[in-house]
């Protein structure tokens, strides 16, 4: 391009740009009304005696039947666990969500990505590269419409931000994973969940945060070192305990994700994001509100934290941790100034 023309194209733009931004400020893009929905807690990572977890499909599904769960994944390797088989267990109170996690790998990598709401097993593809094996493994799972959620991807440090970048057609990645060998903060060069969460936000992929156990261990101690259920779950915006119902609002981003933290209810206007968190006992709780780049916008240290939009964000997501350490991650609330990335 000459030079002149150039100069000329860059003062349009910017001058396109600065027009948009004093004319155009954010407003969050308001999320329909579910009339009769109701939060619904669950765990969709957990292994069992079918794969390499130490207890019986039946004994895993009290476990967490017990504990007040309303639904339950039991996903193990390359088997489907079938829920038909625990028929007597599910009620009015608890759903078992047919689910596997398909897993392979590309050299050293681990790619191990869970399937819900399955109709089948479903095998496990391979590919001649990284990228090409998790998009095969999502489009497996997508071809059998279940809904895929990608599993821990710094276990073995197997999946970067870039090839993460890069996949299609997945909604779930998850962000803290109880099981303890699988880096969930990262470390050295590389970067943690919560980080690789907002780089790919921040370049227009619509992605959702999950907690999750990948629960193995149920006998025994329950220790740090040990991979044992009630360390991650969500809690889904849904109106009946139904299994699309369920998937669909995972899918749709209608969940927060947690450690710990309960939350009531989360507002959104046009101009405002607001958050109601149940207190537990006498904990403290602080909430942080994250834009693009991991960028801390605001913190608010109420029970009732509010966040009010300036003008430039893109995205705006909650964070909430309460005195003991444990986090509640609100999915992103998008503004009308978010660009999703096109399809390729
Ligand atoms: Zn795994
Ligand atoms: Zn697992």
């Amino acid at each position: 391009m000459h030079s002149l023309s150039l100069l000329l194209a860059c003062v349009v733009a910017t001058g396109g740009l600065a027009r948009t931004a004093t004319a155009q400020p954010a407003r969050f893009l308001v999320p329909e009304r579910a009339p009769g929905a109701r939060w619904l807690k669950g765990n969709t990572h957990a292994h069992t005696t079918n794969s390499d977890g130490d207890t019986a499909p039946d004994e895993v599904a009290r476990w967490y039947k017990s504990r007040k769960y309303d639904f339950l994944v039991l996903s193990d390797h390359n088997v489907f666990t079938d829920p038909a088989t625990l028929a007597s267990l599910m009620d009015s109170t608890f759903l078992l969500i047919p689910g596997e996690e398909v897993t392979t790998a590309f050299q050293k990598a681990a790619v191990h990505v869970n399937a819900l709401a399955i109709t089948r097993v479903i095998a496990a593809p391979r590919d001649s590269t990284l990228l090409g094996t998790v998009q095969k493994t999502v489009d497996a799972i997508r071809a059998d419409h279940a809904v895929p959620h990608i599993n821990h991807p710094n276990f073995l440090w197997s999946i970067d931000t870039a090839t993460l970048f890069r996949v299609k057609n997945d909604r779930l990645l998850e962000i803290f994973n109880g099981h303890p060998t699988v880096h969930n903060i990262g470390g050295g060069d590389w970067p943690g969940m919560e980080d690789a969460w907002d780089a790919l936000l921040t370049r227009g992929k619509k992605i959702y945060g999950i907690a999750v156990d990948d629960a193995h261990h149920f006998q025994g101690e329950f220790a740090k070192a040990r991979a044992n259920p009630g360390r991650g779950w969500v809690v889904v915006r849904a109106r009946s305990r139904d299994t699309r119902e369920i998937v669909t609002a995972l899918d749709e981003g209608r969940f927060y994700a947690s450690t710990g933290p309960v939350i009531d209810a989360i507002t959104v206007t046009e101009s405002e994001l607001s958050v109601t968190i149940t207190r537990t006992g006498d904990f403290k709780y602080t909430t942080q509100f994250v834009g693009a780049d991991g960028e801390i916008l605001a913190t608010d240290k109420s029970l009732t934290p509010s966040y009010r939009l300036r003008g430039p964000e893109t995205y705006v997501r909650v964070r909430v941790v309460d005195s003991s350490g444990a986090t509640a991650w609100l999915q992103p609330v998008f503004t009308t100034r978010y660009r999703e990335r096109p399809t390729p």
